[in-house]
C-alpha cells in the first residue's frame, strides 16, 4: 500500500496503483552574493497518486494542452489576418 505523493492519502489496496509524472523537484541556481537567479531546473518523476489527484492531474494537463492549441490557433488567425492585409 502506497501513499499518494501529492495529499498522502493512503491508496486503498483494491484499487489499481496509479502513477502521474508529477514535479519532484526544482533546482536553483544562484551565483553568490549576486541577488539574480543564473537557472531554474524542474525534476518530473512518475509518482504514485490516488485516483482523485490522478484526476485532477489529468484535467491539469488536458487544460494546458487546450491553451497550447488555443495559442497556435490564434497565430494561425493572426497570420491569416495579416495576409487578408497584406492582398
Ligand atoms: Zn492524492
Amino acid at each position: 500500500m502506497a501513499n499518494c505523493f501529492l495529499c498522502g492519502r493512503k491508496n486503498p489496496p483494491d484499487v489499481r496503483q496509479v502513477r502521474r509524472k508529477v514535479k519532484t523537484g526544482e533546482w536553483i541556481r544562484k551565483r553568490y552574493q549576486s541577488p539574480r537567479v543564473n537557472s531554474t531546473q524542474s525534476h518530473f518523476g512518475m509518482r504514485i497518486v490516488c485516483p482523485s489527484c490522478a484526476k485532477f492531474l489529468d484535467r491539469q494537463q488536458i487544460k494546458s494542452e487546450l491553451w497550447k492549441h488555443a495559442g497556435v490557433l490564434a497565430l494561425l488567425f493572426g497570420l491569416f489576418i495579416l495576409m487578408m492585409f497584406l492582398h
